[in-house]
This record gives structure tokens, C-alpha cells and sequence, in this order.
């Protein structure tokens, strides 16, 4: 399973849009966060049009990460004729769509994707640390025997999942990373991710929400940079 990504900045560097992703299973489309810039992007997606289902799960709700989803659950229920699923293991999504005015007949709202056969990925959500008045959410992601990480907004990576990631029950991470640090981190920073992997480890990790665009710096030091439309 290899995500795709919309954009790869964070959320005050547009030049590099809206760190958000996607990935297809057979017809069913699969989208992590939808942000401001985000909507922009997939309007016009074959992978969009041609979904059976489309499923929107969601990190938190910073609006890089939620801040388009209204218009694209409008534009699919109006204009596509798909109902969407939107995933978040809490309906403080639903009343931030209330508040935008989209109706709840418009999509379904699921706390978590349900698990047995007719699901063919499964999304673990585990609560990460980002800021202190909202929750966020990364997720193991799961399907066909593969597995990946996606971290949302985190200023680490959680035990368990490098832990797996160690063990190759995860092949690859993709983490929150700030070129700048600060006295309150609310991101992953390069030299977290330096610290926490070795160089052989690097070709399985990500570095994703680049505050300015330093993917020549990632290369150099043996990050995988991540495949964008
Ligand atoms: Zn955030």
C-alpha cells in the first residue's frame, strides 16, 4: 500500500499545500484529512469520480487537515452522487459540519471503520500528542498483509508502532517533521527522526507537514520522499 499525497507542507507553508493522502483498494478510495488546499485537488480525480466508495478519515480538526472536507462532501453528494464515510473517533467532526452547514444526510459518520469482511483495509486510530485543546488521531493503516503509519499532526512516533515498524509488522512511517524546533513543539522535528532511526532505516520513513521545502535535505540524509499528484 503506497499513499499518495495531495501536498506536502504544513499548515503555513501553502507553496507546498496541505499534507494530505490517499490511496485506492480495487474501486473503493480511501482519503487521510482533507484541508484547504485539498478539495482543489481531488474535484477533478478519476480515482474521485470513478469510486464506488469513497472514505475520508480524519487526523483532526485543524483546518490543513478538515478544512475543504465540507465542500467535497457537498460536491460528491450534489454533484457525484455519492454519499461519503467520514471517519473520526469523535463527532466533534460532525458538529463542525453541522456548523458548515452540511447536512448529515448528506455523508455517514463512523467512529471507526467497522471491522470484518466486506472492510478490506482496517484504520487503527492511536491518540498522539500535538496540541493541548484538541485530540489528534495518527493511524496504523491496514490491508492485503501490509501495513503503514500514518501519523497525523504528532510530535513523536508512539512505542508501539516503532516497535512494529522494528519488528516489519509496519514497512513504512510517514511522521509529522519540522525543519525548525521550538520550546513547544507541536510536530515531530529532523532531529527527532535523525535521533530515532539509523540511515538503513531511513528508506521506510517519510517526513511529511514540511514547515519550507527542505525534500533535498530529507534525500540527503536517506528519508524517502513521499509520491505526490
Ligand atoms: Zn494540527
Amino acid at each position: 500500500m503506497e499513499l499518495t499525497f495531495v501536498g506536502t507542507g504544513s499548515a503555513f507553508n501553502p507553496v507546498l499545500e496541505n499534507s494530505n493522502a490517499f490511496f485506492t483498494l480495487g474501486d473503493r478510495l480511501y482519503i487521510i484529512d482533507c484541508g484547504e488546499t485539498a478539495f482543489g485537488k481531488y474535484w477533478d480525480l478519476s480515482a474521485l469520480r470513478d469510486a464506488t466508495e469513497v472514505t475520508v478519515v480524519i487526523t483532526h480538526l485543524h483546518c490543513d487537515h478538515v478544512g475543504s472536507l465540507g465542500s467535497l462532501v457537498s460536491y460528491c453528494y450534489l454533484v457525484l452522487e455519492k454519499k461519503i464515510r467520514i471517519v473520526h473517533p469523535l463527532d466533534t467532526i460532525v458538529q463542525l459540519l453541522d456548523l458548515m452547514g452540511i447536512k448529515r444526510k448528506c455523508y455517514e459518520y463512523l467512529e471507526r471503520i467497522p471491522q470484518g469482511p466486506a472492510e478490506p483495509v482496517r484504520f487503527e486510530p492511536i491518540r498522539v500528542d500535538h496540541v493541548d485543546d484538541m485530540a489528534c488521531f495518527g493511524y496504523i493503516i491496514s490491508a492485503e498483509g501490509d501495513a503503514v503509519y500514518y501519523s497525523g499532526d504528532a510530535t513523536t512516533i508512539p512505542p508501539q508502532v516503532l516497535d512494529a515498524f522494528r519488528k516489519g509488522q509496519i514497512h513504512h512511517i510517514y511522521q509529522d517533521t519540522s525543519l525548525v524546533t521550538s520550546d513547544h513543539p507541536t510536530h515531530g522535528t529532523l532531529a527527532y527522526m535523525e535521533a530515532t532511526f539509523q540511515r538503513e532505516e531511513r528508506k521506510r520513513v517519510s517526513c511529511i507537514h514540511l514547515d519550507t521545502d527542505y525534500r533535498n535535505l530529507l534525500g540527503e540524509k536517506g528519508f524517502s520522499l513521499v509520491k505526490l499528484i
